[in-house]
């Protein structure tokens, strides 16, 4: 079973809390920047929101403890009006500006949300291609979009609890401002033995408070560790279930899974994830409730005390009884606010793990060598590819998949490489392609290593057709131009060239028939054959001095394979090609042919002289596959149909 790497917050055990303190406000610094970059407007929605709905439950008290002593003293004049229609106006302004704010904040996450996918997906099309093949990476990936659905960690949470963290920070900031004259003031008689204005209370008020923000905390941590393990654990099957549900929906596979009876596999797959998050989510509750339960009991605990404390010091003249409302307010808000606070604050200090995979994935940088090269523009396409000494290791790991591979391709050389599966063609390819560069050795264009070269400049001289190539669900003339721009005809005559023409006709919107139905009801199915004429025209079109095809007619039936053989000479010209084939015979049209065993090239030349070489693989190879071909008059070889 494959180990779930997790990505959790570096910390080196020595100097530990420090290095996490500083490693979650570094991350946090550079959430809530980039939270700025994505979408300024939420950062301040958040805080006028938040300041605002901290404000609100204050008003009431303010004014009412202002108009209660107005009243108590009989004194009925302006300024008992004045707080009236302040009390009044103020509750009406922040009701209603907040609350417009909170449509126009939750419209801004779905903005906020959608600019970070776009980036993560930004980040998916840049990088460099070995990222892109690696399961790591992969992971990590998968640990984002985890944290997200499952606990909305990461700059969702950023996004999402903004807003509250500053309400809760206020409504801490202003009830501590509030019954700061609580704490000052000094009683005219004493109806108690016990000193209320002794700073041992206020000492004793503030202790107790430490206490129950210290437990609170410790109830949150354990929660988030439960909450942690889940997310890890989960990783593996989310990972399995993520790769397989877009399988199970596609209905291309839905004939094997009827025909081999795999449904069973399917359905113990999603029992155990069912079961997995069951499990731990009843752990999560767990913890969760405990953290409310022991928070709500010491609340009331510290708030009937601070009540007791704040009637005494009213009987005992040191404030004024309307105040009595502003206190007992400012407490109880304090007081319950606290833990929600500290909530906000734990999530956030626990968020950095969310934030730690996000940077880690966006800041991934690749060891790619840049190079500044222009590419010679050549008329004449006289361009020369060369392995020289050739090595490489996929990254990460020991084996050699290619090893000294040395071939040059002069100009307008039909090179074709042929080999078991496994042997090494479609990694040399990528070599060539740079989507790896080689571990030891060089590969150069016109005598200069390609590394050196400005890389866009580079692609430019390729042409390629993969084995497994993709088609998009754009139209058809864009998937050919892989462009929105595309020059018409030049489109046409591709798909001319690669034997798509005939069906081309029969499409109603002509070029701009959309592939497939994501994008457009009327969208067309293609066969596999009919994607790789697709392909084939795509790579026809850009017109690159260099053409490679890698197993280009694999998905072709037999009339339209030797359309393509006989139109290869015309679809490749004078360039410079690589073809790709299992078909030893169609490797015919081309000049060598460089047979690759274990990463390496152990025969070359022409057909003929390969087959003479009876102890070679090629000879090998064609043996196996000669029974299915016969010579016609004209001396060339052809496929025939395998008698009874
Ligand atoms: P061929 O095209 O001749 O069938 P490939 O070049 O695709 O062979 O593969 C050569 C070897 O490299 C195989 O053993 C394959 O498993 C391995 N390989 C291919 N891609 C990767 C990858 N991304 N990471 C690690 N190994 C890989």
């Amino acid at each position: 079973m494959q180990k779930c790497i997790p990505f959790k917050v570096n910390i080196t055990k020595k100097n530990g809390r420090v290095k996490k303190m500083n490693n979650v406000l570094s991350l946090n610094k550079k959430g809530f920047a980039l939270m700025y970059t994505i979408e300024p407007t939420l950062v301040w929605v958040s805080v006028i929101q938040g300041s605002l709905e901290a404000l609100y439950p204050f008003i009431p008290f303010y004014f009412t403890s202002r108009i209660l002593d107005l009243l108590l003293k009989g004194a009925i004049n302006n300024q008992l009006i004045w707080y009236i229609v302040s009390a009044l106006l103020s509750s009406f302004f922040v009701t209603t500006v907040a609350s417009g704010l909170a449509h126009t904040r939750e419209s801004l996450i779905y903005r906020a949300m959608d600019k970070k996918e776009m980036l993560l997906n930004k980040k998916i099309i840049h990088m460099d291609y070995q990222f892109v093949e690696d399961t790591k990476v992969q992971e990590k990936l998968s640990n984002i979009r985890m944290n997200e659905m499952t606990g909305g960690i990461g700059m969702f949470r950023l996004f999402n609890t903004t807003k509250n963290f500053v309400k809760n920070l206020m409504t801490v900031i202003i009830a501590l401002l509030l019954i700061i004259p609580l704490l000052r003031s000094q009683s005219s008689s004493q109806i108690t033995a016990i000193n209320m204005d002794s700073s041992w209370i206020v000492a004793l008020f503030f202790l107790s408070l430490l206490v129950y923000i210290t437990l609170v905390l410790f109830l949150n941590k354990k929660a988030f560790k439960k909450y942690d393990e889940y997310i890890q654990g989960g990783v593996y099957l989310n990972n399995l279930v993520g790769a397989i549900f877009p399988i199970l929906r596609n209905y291309n596979s839905g004939k094997e899974i009827r025909i081999y009876n795999q449904q069973s596999i399917y359905s113990k797959l999603f029992d155990e994830s069912l079961n997995h998050s069951k499990k731990t989510l009843f752990g999560i509750n767990y913890v969760s409730n405990q953290v409310a339960i022991v928070s709500t009991i010491l609340s009331y605990l510290i708030l009937s005390l601070s009540y007791v404390w704040v009637i005494v010091k009213a009987l005992n003249g040191a404030i004024s009884p309307g105040t009595v409302i502003q206190y007992t307010g400012a407490l109880s808000l304090l007081i319950r606010e606290l833990p929600s606070f500290l909530e906000e604050l734990s999530s956030l200090i626990n968020n950095s793990i969310g934030l730690q995979n996000l940077f880690d994935f966006l800041e991934m940088k690749g060891n790619r060598h840049e190079g500044t090269l222009p590419v010679e523009k050549r008329l004449d396409n006289e361009y020369t590819l060369e392995a020289r000494n050739v090595s490489f290791k996929y990254p990460g790991t020991d084996e050699y998949v290619l090893k000294d591979v040395n071939i040059t391709l002069t100009v307008g050389e039909k090179l074709a490489i042929v080999g078991m599966n496994g042997s090494g063609k479609t990694t040399f390819i990528k070599l060539l392609c740079r989507l790896y560069d080689p571990t030891e050795g060089e590969i150069l264009l016109n005598g200069i290593d390609i590394r050196k070269y400005d890389y866009q400049e580079y692609l430019r001289l390729l042409s390629v057709v993969f084995q497994d190539f993709q088609l998009y669900a754009f139209q058809l003339g864009e998937n050919v131009s892989a462009s929105k721009n595309m020059e018409e005809e030049r489109v046409r005559d591709a798909l001319q060239k690669s034997g798509f023409s005939k069906r081309l006709e029969k499409l109603k919107d002509d070029l701009n028939t959309y592939l497939y139905k994501e994008y457009d009801e009327n969208g067309i199915e293609i066969s596999g054959g009919e994607a790789q004429k697709i392909a084939m025209a795509r790579a026809i079109y850009k017109q690159a001095p260099i053409v490679i095809l890698d197993e280009p007619t694999a998905a072709l039936d037999p009339l339209s394979e030797f359309e393509m053989y006989t139109n290869f000479a015309e679809v490749t010209g004078n360039r410079t090609t690589i073809y790709i084939s299992h078909r030893l015979s169609s490797c015919r049209f081309c000049d060598t042919i460089a047979v690759f065993d274990k990463g390496k090239i152990i025969q070359r030349g022409s057909h003929k002289e390969l087959v003479q070489e009876k102890d070679g693989k090629y000879y090998e190879l064609w043996q196996a596959q000669a029974q299915y071909y016969m010579k016609d008059e004209s001396g060339l070889v052809q496929e025939v149909a395998i008698s009874q």
